[in-house]
This record gives C-alpha cells, sequence and structure tokens, in this order.
C-alpha cells in the first residue's frame, strides 16, 4: 500500500510507501497559523517511507515540550507538505490536503483540542486530546 501526492501548484511531489502509523487533526494556534483557522490534518508516517520530489521551504520553532518542530511547504505555492518533531526524527507528518484523493485516510483524533476556537466542531466520535497524546505505536 503506498500514497501519492502534490502540492497546489504541482512543483513539490510526494511519494509515500507505507501505511499511515495514525491520522490526527491539530487545533493547535500554530497549526491553526497554516491551515487558514481550522485544524491541520495529519498522517503520521515512517520518515524512511517517505519520498519528497521538488524544492520546499521549512520553519522551525521550538514548542511547549522543549522540543524543536520543523514543517516545510511548497514556496510557490504555500501549501503545507509535512511536519517533524526533534523528538522523533523517525516519524513525520504528512498534511492531508497533498494526498490525492481518494486515499482513504481520515482523522481518528482530534489533538489540542484545548486550543481550538469555540465554533470548531470536533466528532464526538473520534477520540479527542486537550494537548499532546501518546506517540502511536510503530509495528
Ligand atoms: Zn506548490
Ligand atoms: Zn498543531
Amino acid at each position: 500500500m503506498g500514497y501519492a501526492g502534490r502540492c497546489a501548484c504541482g512543483a513539490v511531489e510526494v511519494r509515500i510507501d507505507g501505511e499511515a502509523l495514525g491520522v490526527r487533526q491539530c487545533w493547535c494556534r500554530r497549526c491553526r497559523k497554516i491551515a487558514a483557522g481550522g485544524p491541520t490534518h495529519n498522517a503520521i508516517f515512517l520518515t524512511a517511507d517517505i519520498w519528497i520530489d521538488g524544492v520546499t521551504a521549512s520553519d522551525s520553532y521550538v514548542a511547549d515540550s522543549g522540543n524543536t518542530l520543523t514543517r516545510s511547504h511548497c514556496p510557490a505555492c504555500g501549501t503545507p507538505i509535512l511536519g517533524g518533531s526533534s523528538a522523533r526524527p523517525q516519524m513525520r507528518v504528512v498534511r492531508l490536503g497533498i494526498l490525492d484523493d481518494p486515499h482513504g485516510l481520515k482523522p481518528t483524533m482530534a489533538i489540542w483540542a484545548s486550543e481550538a476556537p469555540d465554533w470548531a466542531i470536533i466528532d464526538p466520535a473520534i477520540e479527542t486530546f486537550p494537548a499532546q497524546p501518546p506517540i502511536p505505536p510503530q509495528s
């Protein structure tokens, strides 16, 4: 099983040779900046399974956890590509929007719900964490 995708302008392409370890939506303030006010939607994959073709730009910041988070996007169209934490270099969170449809992935967890705006609608059927959840199993 694998996935393919591209940014809005097509300058950056991704290919993933593996299954997602989990799919989450993140309502943290930093994510809402890059997701136009809503949550980011992220599929967690092993870094070794991800191939990127094209030039990306990135920014980094130190999170409350003390870990450095790095996020990359297409410098031409701004589409968010993926993110990663210095604490877990073996994993990346791929932004769901870059994957070609239909990819069949959907969020099963909402995280950082404590930072969601009061108008946010979070599916009560999915697991919700007020902040950072546990790391998913890697097997
Ligand atoms: Zn682009
Ligand atoms: Zn976030």
